[in-house]
């Protein structure tokens, strides 16, 4: 089946532009002197409502798919700046950037050869939602991006204690070869 851009009907490539609910985390790792500068986005998971052929046709329809989500269509001229704390596009609420949140998006996709599409690769990210205010569709995601994460840092501290395993067969190593044969 062939998807069909809602704005102008032609049939979709494998470049899209996507409006999507981000499951994202920022971290303030890259060089810069302002959080805007330092902070990486980091995509845990994405849901698509809707795609379009072009940016174009995705700003054609934003009023609506904002309304839909219950947000107020200025939020269309909303960008979300590097926090580390932005306001909920929903109550104005304070959302801490570096914890799993949600971000109402829209960006650049391509589709894989396997089918699924990638991660934006470029967007724009018009509001933030608290947890109050994210709808059942981002509780999911949510749940499944904390799941994704605990996953991720699971095998990270695996990782970590195999390294420290390894250190201390080392120095085990380096005190005997140390010690004077008797
Ligand atoms: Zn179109
Ligand atoms: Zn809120």
């Amino acid at each position: 089946m062939t998807l069909q851009c809602p704005t102008c009907e032609k049939a979709l490539g494998s470049a899209r532009h996507v409006f999507a609910l981000q499951a994202q985390q920022v971290e303030y790792t890259l060089p810069g002197e302002t959080p805007n500068e330092q902070a990486a986005l980091k995509t845990l998971a994405l849901t698509t409502p809707k795609r379009y052929c072009t940016s174009a046709c995705c700003k054609a329809q934003l009023p609506e798919l904002l309304e839909k989500l219950g947000l107020p269509a200025e939020l269309q001229f909303g960008r979300v700046e590097g926090g580390p704390i932005c306001p909920c596009g929903h109550c104005g609420k304070p959302v801490n950037m570096t914890q799993i949140h949600i971000g109402v998006i829209r960006g650049h996709v391509a589709l894989k050869p396997n089918g699924e599409e990638s991660y934006p690769n470029e967007q724009t990210m018009h509001t933030v939602l608290c947890k109050k205010c994210i709808g059942a569709q981002a509780q999911d995601l949510m749940a499944f991006a904390r799941n994704h994460l605990k996953k991720v840092k699971a095998a990270q501290r695996r990782e970590q204690r195999a390294t420290e395993r390894e250190h201390a067969r080392e120095r085990d190593a380096a005190e005997r070869s140390a010690k004077p044969a008797i």
